[in-house]
């Protein structure tokens, strides 16, 4: 059994569920802050607003734009990442559509690692190609491949570790390319959640998460957000989201700022039970391959400081994959991960999804491969489910 527990840094963790867990006192002394459930913020002067409107001070105008819950997410999520801030939105899609379109235009290009997350994929190719942007898919894994594909574009867009077979990039390198050139770099790191990896001290300029999975944790919140320099946030704010409209509600911020408390508690159990699985499904005769990162030999390892729970398996020729799939009991058929519970994703359904526009068929994904999410629940109960439907789908 490989030993994956020194790269858990205790330091990693108690330092960020102290800053998680930790409310500024406010007045009256309530240990939650409040909801600011309210569209819009009052002045009390001429002078206030028009001076606020001239941007000589800061206060909330309007919650499409700033609300004191929505910014506290904000901060937080900053201050994790590393980054000077942070932007929220109502989707990862929200967050993910409104970076780009502020960093590329028409009659630009952009590079982007194949294998990412499939709506990200289809946002470019049903998109972008309307708005005179072009995209150049490339192996993130090859960083040469990369070299070769970055002169002239705008962008370069990561994930790391990449959506359904979880190949790496080398991240610091990759950044450190396309900065060479002028190149901004965006990365999808809602895999490892800023826990497990902080892409800005490796010299990414802006982090991207879908706020849907780990960040809140509890499978009732749909969100997103990107955090970066003030630099490249101010263009954000200046060309995208208050436009596009894809703002966060106050009540969803509150719900991750609930969720952010134990987000060391649950990464910590999500590493460690998908391990313990993921290392019992390597030794059993149904399965061909594990494609966990743990296992991998990619230099774009070095910078995860931990794993979460998503990883995926490929079944051998003896598994039906309809039958395993609905002989499981405690892992649910479905999308999304990062809640308390445990799903399962089979290829051979999502590669039914979108046939024209498919990132998964396109680049080569065995239909046998099945996506597992390992959720808070007991992990021998876990094995003995996959265990029971392993032996009842065998032809
Ligand atoms: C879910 C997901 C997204 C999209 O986020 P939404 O909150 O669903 O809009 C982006 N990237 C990855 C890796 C995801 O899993």
């Amino acid at each position: 059994m490989n030993d994956h527990s020194s790269l858990l840094s205790p330091d990693t963790l108690a330092q960020a569920a102290t800053l998680l867990a930790h409310d500024e006192p406010l007045p009256g002394g309530p240990v939650v802050p409040p909801i600011y459930q309210t569209s819009l913020f009052t002045f009390a002067s001429f002078a206030e607003m028009a001076d606020t409107f001239a941007g000589r001070r800061r206060q909330p105008i309007y919650s499409r734009g700033d609300n004191p819950t929505v910014m506290e997410f904000e901060s937080r999520i900053a201050a994790l990442e590393g980054a000077e801030a942070a932007r929220a939105f109502s989707s990862g899609m929200g967050a993910i559509s409104a970076t780009i379109l502020a960093f590329v235009g028409a009659g630009e290009r952009m590079v982007a690692v194949r294998h990412v997350y499939g709506d990200a994929y289809r946002l470019f190719e049903r998109l972008l190609p309307h708005l005179g942007i072009t995209v150049d898919y490339v192996d993130g894994s090859d960083a040469a491949a990369v070299a070769a594909a970055l002169p002239g574009a705008r962008l370069l867009y990561l994930e790391n570790p990449c959506s359904m077979i979880f190949e790496l990039q080398e991240i610091a390198l990759l950044a450190r390319m396309a900065r060479a050139q002028g190149i901004v770099t965006a990365i999808d790191n809602s895999w490892a959640t800023p826990l497990f990896q902080k892409p800005i001290t490796h010299g990414v300029d802006l982090v991207l998460h879908s706020a849907s999975k780990y960040l809140g944790g509890h499978s009732d919140t749909v969100a997103g957000i990107v955090a970066g320099s003030a630099e490249h946030i101010a263009r954000i704010n200046a060309r995208t989201f208050p436009y596009l409209g894809a703002k966060l509600s106050p009540f969803e911020a509150w719900l991750l700022l609930r969720g952010l408390r134990t987000l060391p508690l649950r990464l910590a159990h999500h590493m460690k039970s998908a391990l313990a699985i993921a290392e019992r499904l390597r030794g059993h005769p149904a399965v061909e391959r594990v494609m966990h990162p743990a296992y991998s030999n990619h230099p774009g390892k070095a910078t995860l400081t931990g794993f979460s729970g998503l990883f995926s398996f490929e079944v051998a020729e003896a598994i039906d994959v309809p039958a395993f799939i609905d002989a499981l009991r405690l892992f649910r058929i479905g999308v999304s991960w990062g809640g308390h519970e445990s799903l399962v994703v089979p290829a051979l359904a999502s590669l039914q999804q979108t046939p024209d526009v498919n990132s998964f068929s396109r680049f080569g994904v065995s239909p046998r491969t099945i996506r597992l999410h390992i959720g808070v629940e007991d992990t021998e109960d876990l094995w003995a489910d996959l265990t029971q439907a392993l032996d009842r789908a065998r032809r």
